[in-house]
């Protein structure tokens, strides 16, 4: 789950990052209000979950009361992305020496933590990645030994920040780590990590990710659940509990286990479709579970065929077939669909669907076989 900026802010504060104090505002008036609290200059800030705001115009200084009343007004209810501006982040103004970045990921590939500095912050980072590689300076760190202050030191050199802003860098770094791993994120990043004229050091932007697997020790994250930007199908799937990922093609999936719905997804693209989304309905297939799946698909207007890949191991092939010839009695499916049930009691199973059988409901033993019906029958846009 991603966190808005504010938010962001405050779960960095928890670990002592230094951050600038502020609000939140949803009208100009709550803007404004805030603004007189801080003291002049303050900044106005669109809390929208896509970076970039800045060049968007969805940042903006403001010098008195006016300013702060014609920038909130302005960005409420802006467009930034394809994401509607609900509620502005208005903060205390800093003065800028310079801007840095940092932040700590995750990197599946080398089992390890990734730390990342950077003196040329407050760009897109994914630009001096490409432009200037050597500009970024970057350490793996064993997750087991956790991330030290010499590695902390040395990352600020390598990376060549300004000498009399280190010793905060590297204050903010140990925090920052301390955020990541206590805080369960995959992602905290700073940019711009600012170093101040009078020689302070201090985070003006957040971006956090939290692992959503860590949510069960984190009973306070329920709170962000709120401003979460699910897309709708995203937000009924997660209401009838499915494990769901939005996806932007036109093949709507279900399978069961993260691993099949993944090859599933796989061996749609490779024949040529786009899948609509990732669905994985887990081991029972029950009745209940399979129909609140077709309905999540059915709602889903990009969608034009849909693919069931049903695996039976444990779940035997007759009652996944009984539980879609039921789910099938339940939701109104307008839109063809292939069926491909293996494993246990495969053959009864099959025998079990017959019943069902149409030009709409089809069936097929392999999955590649059913890859290419389902995208056939997907036809070519209207
Ligand atoms: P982003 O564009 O979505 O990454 O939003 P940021 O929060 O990173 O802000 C973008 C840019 O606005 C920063 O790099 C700064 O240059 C500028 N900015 C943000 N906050 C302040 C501030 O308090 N004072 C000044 N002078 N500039 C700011
Ligand atoms: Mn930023």
């Amino acid at each position: 789950m991603d966190l808005l900026e504010y938010q962001g802010k405050q779960y960095f504060a928890r670990y002592g990052i230094p951050v600038s104090p502020g609000g939140v505002a949803v009208t100009p008036d709550e803007a404004v209000e805030l603004a007189e609290s801080l003291g002049y200059p303050v900044v106005v800030k669109a809390q929208v979950q896509v970076g970039g705001r800045g060049k968007a115009g969805g940042i903006k200084l403001a010098a008195d009361a006016a300013e702060a009343r014609a920038h909130a007004t302005a960005i409420l209810g802006m467009d930034i992305k394809g994401h509607l501006v609900r509620r502005v982040w208005v903060e205390h103004a800093s003065d800028i020496a310079k801007e840095y970045y940092a932040s700590f990921t995750l990197d599946r590939g080398a089992k390890a933590h990734l730390a990342m500095v950077s003196a040329k912050g407050g760009v897109d980072i994914e630009e001096v990645a490409v432009e200037d590689p050597g500009a970024i300076a970057r350490l793996h760190v064993d997750p087991y030994e956790g991330f030290s202050e010499p590695q902390a030191w040395l990352l600020v050199e390598e990376a060549a920040i300004d000498e009399e802003a280190r010793p905060g860098a590297v204050d903010v770094l140990l925090s920052l780590y301390r955020c990541f791993v206590e805080g369960d994120a995959d992602l905290v990043e700073v940019n711009p990590l600012v170093l101040t004229p009078d020689g302070r050091v201090h985070a003006l932007d957040a971006k956090v990710t939290l692992d959503d697997n860590a949510a069960f020790r984190h009973p306070e994250w329920a709170e962000y659940e709120l401003t979460a930007e699910l897309d709708d199908r995203e937000r009924h799937a997660r209401q009838v509990g499915l494990q769901y990922v939005g996806l932007d093609g036109f093949i709507g999936i279900i399978a069961n286990g993260a691993g099949l719905a993944m090859s599933t997804c796989d061996v749609v693209n490779q024949v040529g479709g786009r899948p609509a989304n990732f669905l994985d309905i887990g081991g029972g297939a029950s009745a209940e579970v399979m129909a609140n799946a077709l309905e999540v698909i059915n709602s889903d207007a990009s969608v034009r065929s849909i693919f069931i890949n049903i695996f039976g191991g444990i779940t035997r092939g007759e009652d996944v077939a009984n539980g879609i010839v039921t789910a099938l009695s339940r939701v109104d499916i307008k839109i063809p669909m292939v069926i491909r049930l293996d494993g246990t009691n495969a053959e009864q199973g099959r025998e079990i669907l017959r019943t069902v059988e149409s030009d709409m409901v089809i069936t097929s033993p392999s999955m590649m076989d059913a890859a290419r019906r389902a995208v056939a029958l997907a036809g070519n846009e209207k």
